[in-house]
């Protein structure tokens, strides 16, 4: 069996390890006769996977016992209107930082049922850098201020949070969580669809501070309402069985592989090795302007996109997969979540050493 480096944005690579023991369990869930795609979620089985993988995500991310963590439904983009149909709820007023689509999405969507108010935006250049932030600008009376801590697209991360005070943060980490610590308690409300670093597409984890949650407003479906799937412990209707029990896998080998300290380390490490390469090549460079570049996904271009097609190409056929940039930005991006393998980027690097050489 030949398995590639897959730089895919998402869904992307999943730890083989964690494969493997899916693999090995498919039948036969520990013992049940079951597999975890045929069991009831109402099962002693079931109940044990869901609670033992919030149990295992509270620790690796030190999630303070104020916060709610809710396995939901309908991806990251359900987000976008979840947020606001719960927490716009007494100025009806939010702010937004506009650095790529998926914020764009946020804002747009929020638009529909209140004030939203956009503090800035790094459109000018293609979005590639994170914008500097005026405070004066800041709705004293917003009910949240809204970021995408890490662009998947551009490849931008924030490095240093927006000082809101008594304004909740709310940021969707969709394509940064697990990668590094994040201190829970700084913020409002995180949300991550799991297909990127955690899990299958499916399941969307929300961490959402218990006093934000309670004040839907009145038109809310049943099912985009925090509070019922917070009061059900996620199992207000049928959850995505099989995404959470991926994700629980993940989450044990992140412990067991040194918590995301080591996580931070490894993708520093690998970050690195890419992102020097790109600073010193002649044909490739790296889009991003350095102290807002991204650990997790990294676009770059070579200024021809003949040159790019070809590069794409010949990568694919060297089991270097999925580098081709996102349509609305062209070009490459090589997306080295998690359980890509230090030896994954070093071949990268090497192809591309290869590719400048051959053309000159
Ligand atoms: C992928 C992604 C989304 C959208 O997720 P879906 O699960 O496809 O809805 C939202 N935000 C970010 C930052 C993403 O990377």
């Amino acid at each position: 069996m030949a398995r590639v480096y897959n730089f895919s944005a998402g869904p992307s690579m999943l730890p083989e390890e964690v494969l493997r023991q899916a693999a090995e369990e498919m039948l036969d869930y520990q013992g049940s006769g079951q597999s975890v795609l045929e069991m009831s979620h109402r099962s002693k089985v079931f109940d044990k996977i869901i609670k033992d993988a919030e149990a295992d995500l509270r620790e690796i991310m030190n999630i303070p016992d104020n916060y709610k963590v809710l396995f939901l439904q309908g991806g990251g983009s359900t987000q976008f209107a979840m947020i606001p149909l719960n927490l716009m709820n007494k100025s009806k007023k939010a702010d937004f930082v506009i650095t790529g689509q998926w914020a764009n999405k946020a804002y747009q969507e929020a638009a529909r049922y209140g004030e939203a108010k956009v503090i800035a935006s790094s459109k000018d250049k293609t979005f590639s850098y994170i914008p500097k932030l005026n405070k004066a600008d800041f709705t004293p009376d917003a009910d949240y201020f809204y970021i995408c801590l890490n662009n998947t697209i551009y490849g931008t991360k924030w490095n240093q949070l927006p000082e809101t005070g008594d304004v909740p943060l709310v940021a969707d980490i969709s394509s940064n969580v697990l990668s590094e610590p994040i201190d829970v308690s700084k913020f409002g409300l995180l949300f991550a669809g799991a297909q990127k670093n955690v899990s299958g597409a499916g399941v969307t984890i929300v961490i959402v501070r218990e006093d934000l949650i309670g004040n839907a407003m009145d038109f809310t479906p049943t099912m985009l309402n925090y509070k019922i799937h917070a009061d059900a412990g996620s199992l207000y209707n049928t959850p995505p069985c099989y995404a959470i029990y991926i994700a629980g896998l993940v989450f044990q080998w992140i412990k067991k592989n040194g918590g995301l300290e080591a996580m931070k380390a490894a993708n520093e490490k690998k970050a690195k090795l890419l992102y020097d390469f790109l600073d010193s090549s002649k044909l490739f460079k790296g889009t991003v302007v350095p102290e807002d570049r991204s650990l997790m996904n990294v676009p770059f271009v070579t200024g021809n996109e003949e040159l790019d097609a070809k590069f794409v190409k010949e990568a694919t056929a060297a089991g270097l997969v999925n580098l081709k940039g996102h349509r609305t930005v062209g070009g490459m991006r090589a997306s080295i979540y998690n359980a890509m393998p230090y030896e994954g980027v070093v071949a990268l690097v090497d192809f591309m050493k290869k590719f400048e050489a051959d053309n000159k």
